[in-house]
């Protein structure tokens, strides 16, 4: 681990307590010292009283002979005096009789060792505490600042606390590690036999589905130190610091083993080396990554040093990092299935307050697609809103809520939308849940809302599985669009216009009908690949890989596509028009209904009594 990381960050409450320590030190035995030295004035008699009494044990003059400065060292009046000088013939005798030093050397200001001490040792040590404050604040970014010599402190820690039951779901990829905890606890065995391990592991994934943790789990269960760098990191401002950083990184491994070695996100230096085409300007990157493949293929596989690294661009990496010998294993973490969200959200939910009836089957159903990361920040504004509600235990509802604020933002409570829009809104989002509702393949309806969310969306419906899905037919594609096409829809029929209401919608929309056509082979094409993805883990990413006569037939078959759901849309809600009036006004004077409600009231049973006229207030629109 590097120096600066948070682990050995203090508080700033310790710099602050050492400023005060060294402050009552100065108050308790320098200042007292420098008050010693302040000059006493005395009257010209008294001095020569002190000379009788044999107190003064040296005189001299000031620079301007002006005065007498003396010194006493006996009794009460030990210090330094001054006195004006008087015309007084005799006192060089009496001086000489008393056996006192004149035009001795007498310091008035500090002695030397204060003035060190005030003009060198506190500025310095406030620069110092200055110094530290800001290099933990500005982190490596200060290390980059000197030159010369690598500052890359690559401190290993000894316990990363962290184990295999720590990591929910993803059995396959902690199976894959399980040989490697097992190599590094007993090395010995594996090189009785023979047997080379891989020198390094690569972990790839979606963002937040627990390759960093997985990592130090590997370490936790071995109990073996683990040094961890980002690839970021190694990425300095000046050439050669990187390259440095390798070296000294492998040079302390090699020192500690068994240990491991863990990359993360091992892209940012790992990328394919210029084919020479590009601009200069990669150099740094490239001699980071050289020296990173020399030392790999330098280092004794036998001893138990483990390379772990992780990314979420797996296609992006240099083919050299992967051959044989190298991150020649992937293990995928991928993102986590019904059951491993549910296991997930139990880790999480271990050290949390909650009530017994707690249904934690019911979120991860409700979360299909979030990763680890995602959950574990469901949980925990769960147990953040039980606090802003003043409660002492997380309850069902408030981890349902977190859902919807992770999806769609916190409720804008104090947005005022006019009667019109909310109106607008209501028909909206009733269109999509009638379409959604009168159609096959298409998940039924949880929740709908019209309490405008902070990422902008005014209203939305919510739409959960039973079960889950890792194939889509072409129908469930094409009643999804259909389904989106709804709100609009809506509009259209019900005020003859519409509103900027449905830009997600038609962003969607457009999007799985370029899938279907380019990617999934549902469109007339057949199986041509049209576009392939640029990255298999992150999200929507795509290029074109057709020429440009095609990316216009393209274009048309999408418009034609989304064209005729929206038609089959229209004609769900022309059919069901009443109903759509019945459940605008409900939930236009809700806000939010459930799905139950909701069915209740398509069903024809009246879900609660509502005022009888009300019903059909909106139908004269
Ligand atoms: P990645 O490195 O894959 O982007 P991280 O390992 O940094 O993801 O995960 C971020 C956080 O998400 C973890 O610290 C953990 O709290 C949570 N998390 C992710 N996946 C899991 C999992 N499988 N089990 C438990 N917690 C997880
Ligand atoms: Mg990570
Ligand atoms: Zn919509």
């Amino acid at each position: 681990m590097l120096k600066d990381n948070d682990q050995n960050r203090k508080p700033l409450m310790f710099y602050v307590a050492i400023a005060a320590a060294v402050i009552l030190l100065l108050n308790a035995f320098v200042f007292p010292a420098l008050l010693q030295r302040q000059v006493q004035e005395v009257s010209y008699s008294e001095f020569l009283k002190m000379v009788d009494a044999g107190k003064v044990t040296d005189v001299s003059l000031d620079q301007n002979n002006a005065q007498l400065i003396f010194l006493a060292k006996e009794g009460e009046d030990q210090g330094i005096f001054k006195t004006a000088v008087f015309p007084d013939d005799s006192l060089r005798e009496r001086l000489e009789k008393a056996g006192i030093n004149f035009a001795a050397q007498i310091p008035t200001s500090n002695s030397p060792l204060v003035n060190f001490v005030i003009s060198w040792v506190i500025p310095i040590l406030l620069f110092w505490i200055m110094g530290r404050l800001l290099s933990k604040r500005m982190g490596s970014a200060m290390n980059a600042m000197s030159f010369g010599k690598s500052n890359a402190k690559i401190v290993a820690s000894e316990e990363t606390g962290v184990t295999f039951a720590d990591v929910a779901g993803e059995e396959e990829a902690k199976d894959a590690l399980k040989e490697i905890v097992d190599f590094l606890e007993h090395p010995g065995k594996y090189a009785s036999i023979g047997a080379k391990l891989p020198k390094g592991a690569l972990l790839v994934g979606p963002p937040g589905t627990g390759k960093t943790l997985l990592a130090k789990a590997v370490a936790g269960e071995a109990k073996v130190p683990f040094f961890s760098i980002s690839g970021s990191e190694f990425v300095e401002m000046f050439v050669g610091m990187g390259a440095a950083k390798v070296r000294d990184l492998f040079k302390q491994a090699n020192e500690k083993a068994p240990c491991i070695v863990f990359i993360d996100e091992i892209d940012t230096i790992g990328k394919k080396r210029d084919t020479g085409a590009g601009i200069g300007g990669n150099d740094e990157r490239e001699q980071t990554l050289n020296q990173l493949l020399t030392e790999m293929d330098g280092f004794d596989g036998k001893k138990g040093v483990v390379i772990l690294a992780a990314t979420n661009r797996p296609e992006s990496l240099d083919p050299a990092l992967l051959r044989p010998g190298r991150f020649d294993r992937r293990i995928p973490v991928e993102l986590p299935d019904m059951a491993g969200r549910e296991a997930i959200l139990q880790v999480h939910m271990k050290g949390i307050k909650q009530e017994d009836r707690i249904d934690l089957k019911e979120i991860a159903r409700a979360t299909s697609g979030a990763s680890g990361a995602e959950l574990a920040n469901i949980v925990n504004e769960a147990a953040l809103r039980a606090v802003r509600m003043g409660r002492e235990k997380v309850c069902q509802e408030d981890l349902m809520e977190s859902v919807e604020t992770v999806i769609a933002g916190y409720q804008r409570k104090n947005a005022v939308m006019s009667e019109n829009e909310k109106k607008i809104v209501s028909y909206h989002e009733i269109g999509h849940a009638l379409v959604a509702a009168m159609q096959t393949h298409s998940a039924p309806v949880t929740k709908i809302t019209i309490i405008p969310r902070t990422s902008g969306a005014l209203g939305y419906t919510m739409q959960v599985d039973e079960d889950e899905h890792f194939l889509m037919s072409r129908d469930e594609l094409y009643n999804k669009i259909v389904t989106l096409t709804g709100g609009q829809a809506a509009e259209q029929l019900i005020f003859g216009s519409i509103t900027t209401g449905a830009s997600n919608d038609i962003e969607k929309a457009t999007r799985m009908a370029r899938s279907m056509v380019t990617r999934y082979g549902m469109g007339d094409f057949g199986m041509v690949a049209m576009e392939t993805l640029n990255s298999q883990y992150l999200g929507q990413d795509t290029s074109l890989a057709c020429s440009p006569a095609y990316a216009e037939k393209i274009d048309d078959q999408v418009v034609r596509l989304v064209e005729s759901a929206r038609k089959k849309a229209d004609g769900i809600l022309r059919e069901n028009e009443g109903k759509l009036h019945e459940l605008a006004s409900y939930l236009l004077s809700k806000e939010t209904i459930t799905g139950e409600e909701f069915m209740k009231i398509l069903k024809g049973e009246q879900a609660e009594a509502l005022p009888a006229g009300e019903a059909n207030t909106a139908s004269g629109l």
